[in-house]
């Protein structure tokens, strides 16, 4: 599997299709590519934040790829006429041999795109297994249950977030990565702004004291074969 950092929680994930997670580039400072470039199978949608919902719906509008979100999201992007697949935590959704499974996350979801917000239902993140099982973490605090999903999923990768202030900093996101034991684990969900300045080898170091994870720092547009 190819996986791309696109910025923030973005991440392009190729093996036996394209699946795009939270693009949040058109409006995103750090992003490095233009929304056009895009060309997904599937996108996948953790919450109704801007930074994760963003572009979901003009590149589903241009590609007609669906877009899977928790069913109030998805609800949503019905009424503005994009197609989607709405499901709920705990569920699953494949496609092809894609098998994605929506975890919990511990986070709010308005969505914020419009005004006023509109309910936008349940955070979540997702165990993504197309060959390799990739959890993209959404937005969250550290909860226990990150055991269970490493206990359940044994996913390869885990992509979690490190900024602060919304979500988890590095020493919640080490203990995560020591919970959930994936091979790899990318920090994402920082540096896009001031308010989430975090040093990712502060991260990486505290990793290291906990686990036998390798951190995979990445650029702006840097991919990593799995
Ligand atoms: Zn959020």
């Amino acid at each position: 599997m190819k996986i791309t950092w696109l910025s923030h929680s973005c991440f392009e994930l190729a093996e036996s299709m394209k699946i795009l997670v939270d693009p949040y580039i058109s409006e995103n400072p750090s992003a490095p590519k233009s929304v056009d470039e895009l060309d997904p199978d599937l996108i996948a949608v953790t919450h109704g934040h801007a930074d994760h919902l963003g572009d979901a719906e003009d590149i589903a509008r241009r590609t007609g790829s669906p877009v899977l979100a928790v069913a109030e999201v998805a609800k949503y992007l019905d009424r503005q006429g994009v197609r989607s697949e709405g499901m709920n935590i705990g569920g699953t959704f494949g496609v092809g041999d894609v098998v994605v499974t929506m975890t919990r996350a511990i986070h709010s979801s308005d969505i914020t795109l419009t005004d006023p917000p509109r309910c936008g239902g349940e955070a979540a993140g997702f165990v993504i297994d197309d060959r390799i099982r990739v959890y993209h973490a959404g937005d969250t605090a550290l909860f226990s249950d990150m055991r269970l999903i490493g206990d359940l999923y044994r996913p390869d990768v885990a992509l979690l977030p490190i900024g602060g202030r919304y979500t988890m900093g590095p020493r919640e996101a080490a203990i995560a990565t020591s919970w959930i034991r994936p091979h790899l684990v990318i920090p994402m969900h920082y540096n896009t702004w001031p308010r989430i300045r975090q040093d990712p080898l502060k991260f990486r170091d505290l990793v290291e004291t906990l686990c036998d994870s390798e951190v995979v720092i990445m650029e702006v547009g840097d991919a990593v074969e799995c």
